[in-house]
């Protein structure tokens, strides 16, 4: 018989190698609905861990501590009403109590209830406290919650932490959130024991400095996308711009001109228009302040240079402004794929074959045309493929996997030394997508039935700034610029070079001797 594929002998088996597994049920009760933790037994020499109030952080938190290795202690006003909410390992005791035990006491109490903890004070003396609490609002004067608890336990360790985990992170464990617990405190030694702890629960502890840090750690977790901004709002500036100038080139310009109504071109043709036309001109503002930057590193001829505040905050939001281009490519291959679904389209290629069948045509096959649009279409899959590499290198996962040669290779960076290579892929993209725009565009630009109402066609506007990027860039890549450049970026400067003639003897053929001081 085969042992391996008999469900019974099988455990049988187990059960003789691992009986005490075996036999321990997974979840053991206490009272009504406790859980048992799987094998946490607490470690002698690890400090007491206490925590003040029993609400979902706290659970979580014990849970995660216990898991952990450690001895947990819960104090709240009504322990019995609260006890059968915590594993059985954790005690769950009055306040003074549990500060009484506790070697190290989390606040797990809103910042509005720190004042009720205040006659905790004389057995909290001496001993570090965990400020877990969060903001409503973002609090840029100060003082801080940790602060104030500060005052409050004046001889007690305040150190700031893990407000930015959520209790659901912590009940699922470090690996499925984030991972980096940021911590501040004034104390350096209460701050290392909250690092160790941090550790042992599988976080990665973040040391931001003194408590006057606290403030920013509270109002991490209330920023709404503040680096994004700038990039969405310029993507929606940019979608309203072209969007209304299509409408009134395709929409408007017909049924004045001519009485014909294509208003049912509004949802998605004028829409699929404009999605490229954004995701285009966005591609070129990625790389557009690298070159402003370049410009004014060899107009000033160094690199120590502050940028102006306007070009500062351009060049950080280009990883953003980035992928907000990707997601107009994207939808644009998405809107350009369902366009022959439409009825509006059905329609037009029906009566196309009707007219040709009825004057028997056999002349409708345009060599030009069919080439543009293979071209066209080929290079357009082309430069979105180049922007899902770039958005995929982005995430910090994979950005972390590849050196940093190979990131300035890929992402849009300006101050490394690989200048040649530098964001080679990026720029591979702006080409293509330039490209596809002028194989879209072909000759219609010296048509001028497209120029309705007097308004170039839209691709004509949207090639500008591609072009002056690329066409920039051509111009840095000429020898005596890049060279210069490279120079200012290993650090060379123009004010600290001094030029001296050799006396005549030492003069080599009369050449002046260049040196940098
Ligand atoms: P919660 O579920 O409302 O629990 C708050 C606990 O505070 C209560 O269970 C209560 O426990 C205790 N408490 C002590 N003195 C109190 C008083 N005078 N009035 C009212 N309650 C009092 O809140 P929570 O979600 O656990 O949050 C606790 C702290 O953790 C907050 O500062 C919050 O900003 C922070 N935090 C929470 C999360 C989260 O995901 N929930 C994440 C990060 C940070 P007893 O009745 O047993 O005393």
């Amino acid at each position: 018989m085969n042992l391996t594929h008999d469900p019974v002998c099988c455990l049988q088996i187990c059960k003789r190698i691992m009986p005490d597994d075996m036999s321990r049920p997974l979840i053991r009760e206490r009272g009504e609905g406790a859980r048992h933790l799987e094998d946490s037994v607490a470690d002698p020499s690890a400090p007491v861990i206490g925590i003040l109030g029993t609400g979902d952080f706290s659970r979580s938190l014990a849970r995660r501590l216990v898991a952990s290795g450690y001895q947990v202690v819960v104090g709240s006003r009504t322990p019995k009403i609260f006890v059968a909410l915590f594993p059985e390992e954790v005690e769950v005791t009055t306040q003074l109590e549990a500060a009484n035990k506790a070697d190290l006491c989390f606040i797990a109490v809103y910042p509005e209830h720190h004042s009720t903890l205040v006659e905790l004070k004389p057995a909290l003396a001496g001993k570090t406290l965990v400020d877990v609490s969060n903001s409503l609002r973002i609090n840029q004067n100060g003082p801080s919650n940790a602060e104030l608890l500060a005052d409050y336990f004046p001889e007690s360790s305040v150190v700031k932490g893990f407000n930015t985990i959520s209790a659901w992170m912590l009940q699922m464990g470090p690996r499925d959130g984030g991972r980096q617990v940021f911590l501040c405190s004034n104390s350096q030694k209460a701050k290392n024991t909250v690092k160790a702890i941090c550790h042992r629960m599988g976080f990665i502890p973040i040391d931001m400095g003194l408590l006057s840090s606290s403030l920013e750690i509270e109002n991490l977790p209330l920023y709404l996308f503040p680096s994004w901004r700038l990039p969405l709002l310029c993507t929606l500036f940019l979608f309203i711009f072209f969007y209304l100038y299509n409408f009134f080139r395709d929409v408007l310009q017909p049924y004045v001109m001519e009485g014909k109504k294509a208003f049912y071109k509004m949802p998605i043709e004028v829409v699929n228009v404009t999605l490229p036309s954004v995701a285009l001109v966005m591609l070129a503002l990625v790389y557009l302040p690298g070159v402003f930057a370049a410009i004014l590193q060899l107009w000033s001829g160094t690199k120590y240079n502050r940028f102006p505040n306007w070009l500062d905050r351009w060049l950080t939001s280009r990883k953003q402004l980035g992928l907000c281009s990707f997601l107009c490519a994207v939808l644009h291959a998405v809107y350009s794929l369902c366009l022959p679904l439409r009825k509006s389209a059905r329609f037009k290629l029906v009566n196309m074959a009707y007219k040709q069948v009825k004057a028997a045509v056999d002349d409708s096959w345009e060599d030009e045309e069919v080439w543009r649009m293979e071209l066209y279409l080929s290079v357009g899959i082309m430069a979105l493929g180049l922007l899902c590499l770039l958005a995929v290198t982005s995430l910090p996962s994979v950005a972390n996997t590849i050196n940093w040669r190979e990131f300035s290779f890929i992402q849009p960076l300006n101050f490394c030394l690989f200048d040649v290579l530098q964001s080679t892929l990026g720029y591979c993209a702006l080409f293509m997508a330039t490209a596809h725009t002028l194989l879209y565009g072909w000759n219609r630009a010296f048509d001028l039935r497209q120029y309705r109402f007097n308004m170039p066609p839209t691709f004509v506007l949207v090639l500008v700034l591609p072009f002056l990027v690329l066409l920039s860039r051509l111009a840095l890549c000429v020898p005596c610029a890049a060279g210069r450049l490279r120079k200012v970026r290993r650090g060379w400067e123009r004010s600290r070079h001094i030029r001296f003639t050799l006396p005549a003897e030492g003069c080599h053929n009369g050449l002046e001797d260049v040196s940098d001081v």
